[in-house]
């Protein structure tokens, strides 16, 4: 355990979006510790990026650590949705704007987390495994009137632990260790869903350019998605409405039977092994009463979660560390509040433009055109329908 105590930010929880903010905020000199109750590497689920996640990670200097992973490199996206019989597909470099990155990665996210928290320890940050957050109070930083957090926290063994800061971060993912405190979530009344995923080997891959595609099929129980990943397996999820989710013992069935009822995943997985275990999590989409109080400040899932149609998850996150760091550092210089409240602002704005987005096309039988037409209504500066499009769903909104 260092014998730091007191650091200008501590981040519970070293996910990607904690681990983004640790890095970036280390690298522009303050001190950072990260508390995160697991041991890296851990599994976790939301194994699709998108090209906007790129940009950050090459701004927090993770970019190269990635690329050297041996990830599957991901062009675009193949969807069988709405009024169209057959798949259409879309690919990140149509962007008409010459961006750097117009590709993404499928990630394996054990090992996508752990490169993450490495590089936030390498950037300066300290990494505190196995430890807690419990409770959290705000107090008066000696010699100002400013409000700064103290955590108080236990390690593997129960032992109490406390850490003060200047601010704290509250990056603990859907676990939401600030939320439920100070009961900040409002679950979304639409977007009440569930998964439920596993794994496949030897599955058929789409070909030519689309072989690392995602690839999502809506069927009448709910839709699949279908990600390959460079390990030879394949993710696929069944996200379903919660009603239509059956109690524990009866989920496998369910999950065969909305597999049968699909067309093209069936077919992909036809020769394919299941070699996992079949997993479930409630990814009811919520939204927060605010990101930022007191002493403390939520960014990634903690604060916002909204469905993973669109693979959004992991670029919010990352987005809102970036935008949180910029916030942090001009709140620190200035002694006031203003910047991390125009983070809230900022935020919210770039969840609900694809909270908006993602209502319409769950809401929406319709041909691609429509959804594309829908993005032209909400995205600044594209050149056309299509543009807009591939803009939304390549995460760039311009911040
Ligand atoms: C079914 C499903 C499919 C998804 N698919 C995708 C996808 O394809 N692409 C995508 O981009 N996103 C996807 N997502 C979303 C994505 O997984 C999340 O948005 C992303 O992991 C958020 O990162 P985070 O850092 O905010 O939280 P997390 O990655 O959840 O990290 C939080 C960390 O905090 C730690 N922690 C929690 N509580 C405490 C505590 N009290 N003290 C200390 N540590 C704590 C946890 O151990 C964890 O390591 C999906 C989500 C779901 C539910």
């Amino acid at each position: 355990m260092s014998g730091l105590t007191h650091w200008d930010v501590v981040i519970v929880g070293g996910g990607p979006g904690g681990a983004t903010l640790a890095a970036l905020l280390a690298r522009a000199g303050w001190s950072v510790a990260v508390l995160e109750k697991e041991t890296f590497p851990r599994y976790h689920i939301g194994e699709s990026l998108i090209p906007e996640v790129l940009d950050v990670l090459d701004e927090s200097g993770a970019l190269s650590a990635v690329d050297r992973a041996g990830f599957l490199r991901k062009e675009g996206g193949v969807f069988r949705w709405g009024a169209n019989p057959e798949p259409w597909t879309f690919h990140f470099d149509e962007a008409r704007e010459r961006y750097r990155f117009t590709y993404a990665y499928q990630v394996v996210r054990s090992t996508f987390d752990q490169i993450l928290l490495d590089h936030a320890r390498a950037s300066g940050a300290q990494v505190f495994h196995q430890v807690t957050a419990r409770e959290f109070f705000e107090f008066l930083l000696p010699g100002t009137d400013q409000v700064g957090g103290r955590v108080l926290a236990t390690g593997s063994d129960g032992e109490p632990i406390e850490f003060t800061a200047r601010l704290v971060v509250d990056c603990s993912g859907q676990a939401g260790w600030l939320s439920s405190r100070f009961r900040l979530r409002k679950y979304d009344p639409f977007l009440r869903n569930v998964a439920l995923f596993t794994y496949f080997r030897d599955a058929t891959r789409l070909e030519g350019r689309d072989a690392n595609a995602i690839f999502c099929e809506a069927t009448d129980r709910g839709w699949f998605w279908n990600i390959p990943l460079h390990d030879g397996t394949n993710s696929v999820g069944l996200v379903t409405k919660a009603e239509l989710c059956p109690k524990a013992g009866d989920r496998t069935e369910f999950y065969n039977a909305a597999l049968q009822s699909s067309v093209y995943t069936r077919q992909m997985l036809a020769k394919a092994t299941c070699v996992a275990e079949q997993r479930c999590i409630a990814d009811y989409s919520y939204r927060p009463r605010r990101l930022v109080g007191p002493g403390y400040l939520l960014t990634g899932d903690a604060g916002n979660f909204i469905d993973p149609i669109w693979s959004t998850g992991i670029m919010l996150a990352t987005t809102g560390a970036r935008l949180a760091a910029r916030a942090i550092g001009e709140s620190f210089r200035s002694g006031t509040n203003a910047a991390l409240l125009e983070y809230e602002t900022s935020l919210q704005q770039i969840v609900g433009r694809y909270r908006h987005f993602i209502y319409f096309f769950y809401h929406t039988n319709a041909s691609p055109s429509n959804y594309f037409w829908k993005a032209y209504s909400m995205v600044t500066g594209a050149a056309d329908a299509r543009d807009a499009f591939i803009r939304l769903v390549s995460g760039r909104l311009g911040v």
